[in-house]
């Protein structure tokens, strides 16, 4: 049976870091830290996350500024906002939330937040530094994932990793990150021709591929770090990965659960990015 790996427990560690850190930056620099959180409709989903995050940054003593537009709001609208709180300095960290309805070209709205304030990650500017290996703010959910392996010791150095799935949020960061690391790094997709044999050279198995327990115990290497960041609904509307986790866990050494595994670590990151954001303006 391998070790669960607890993101709930990791995450609240370090959201515990983090507040400290928030403090003693108000302490030295006698502001706050601030997250702009926009969202466009009234998306249900999309409440909840935003409700989390705001509540987050009261965990940790950041000052939320949340701004929700009406769903019929114009193009013109949100980028005039985004423009505002990209000019005001009491905002440290931008965060659209997507998606946004349907007749708003979110790409368009999102290259309008400043480098420095991508708390998200997404820009092409961050995107490009990671892969450059320098400092910048990395895509929560896949740093998430490196504070994980870092926390429970495993050693990325010389490791065969392979991620399935190559999203500009998940996929695509995940690989760099694990590259930084020195692992050698492969990287499915659907296109991919032999997926089991790929999966079955993996040291580090990251799956993020949005398919209710895709990834089943015969793709699995025995002994494998299994980090599972898919977030579906199985056939009773049950949360469930992209593993499978019941016939995975006894044959690999480490594994993510759903829920309870990468999911709690992403709104810390972002808490986290936004204490990066404000220190790397200082
Ligand atoms: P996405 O944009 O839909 O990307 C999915 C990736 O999986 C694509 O690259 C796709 O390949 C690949 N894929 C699809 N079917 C495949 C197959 N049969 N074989 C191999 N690869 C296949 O999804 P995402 O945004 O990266 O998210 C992935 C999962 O993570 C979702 O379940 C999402 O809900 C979850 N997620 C969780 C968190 C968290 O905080 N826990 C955060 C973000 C996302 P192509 O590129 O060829 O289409």
């Amino acid at each position: 049976m391998a070790t669960i790996i607890d993101g709930k427990a990791l995450a609240a560690k370090m959201r515990l870091l983090i507040k400290q850190g928030v403090d003693d930056y108000k302490q030295k620099y006698n502001r706050e830290i601030g997250l702009a959180v926009v969202m466009a409709g009234d998306n249900p989903a999309s409440q909840v996350y935003v409700r989390n995050k705001i509540k987050a940054c009261e965990e940790v003593g950041i000052k939320s500024f949340s701004y929700t537009l009406p769903k019929n709001s114009s193009q013109n609208d949100v980028e005039e906002l985004v423009k505002a709180l990209a000019e005001d300095d009491k905002i440290n960290g931008i965060l659209v939330q997507l998606p946004l309805p349907a007749h708003l070209d979110a790409e368009k709205v999102l290259k309008l937040i400043p480098t420095a304030k991508d708390v998200d990650g997404f820009s092409a500017e961050n995107i490009g530094k990671l892969a450059m290996n320098e400092e910048c703010l990395v895509a929560c959910t896949p740093n998430g994932v490196m504070k994980m392996l870092e926390h429970y010791g495993i050693n990325v150095s010389g490791k065969r990793a392979v991620v399935v799935g190559r999203s500009n949020i998940v996929g695509k960061p995940m690989a760099m990150l694990l590259l930084n690391a020195d692992a050698t790094v492969t990287v499915c997709h659907s296109r991919t021709k032999n997926l089991k044999a790929e999966c079955l050279n993996a040291d580090i198995l990251i799956a993020a591929v949005g398919k209710a327990k895709f990834i089943t115990a015969d793709m699995v290497k025995e002994g494998a770090v299994v980090i599972d960041v898919g977030m579906n609904r199985d056939e009773n509307g049950k949360l469930c990965g992209d593993v499978d986790f019941e016939s995975v866990k006894d044959k690999c050494s480490y594994i993510t659960p759903v829920p309870g595994g990468v999911g709690p670590m992403t709104i810390t990151m972002l808490m986290y990015n936004t204490l990066q954001a404000a220190l790397f303006r200082r």
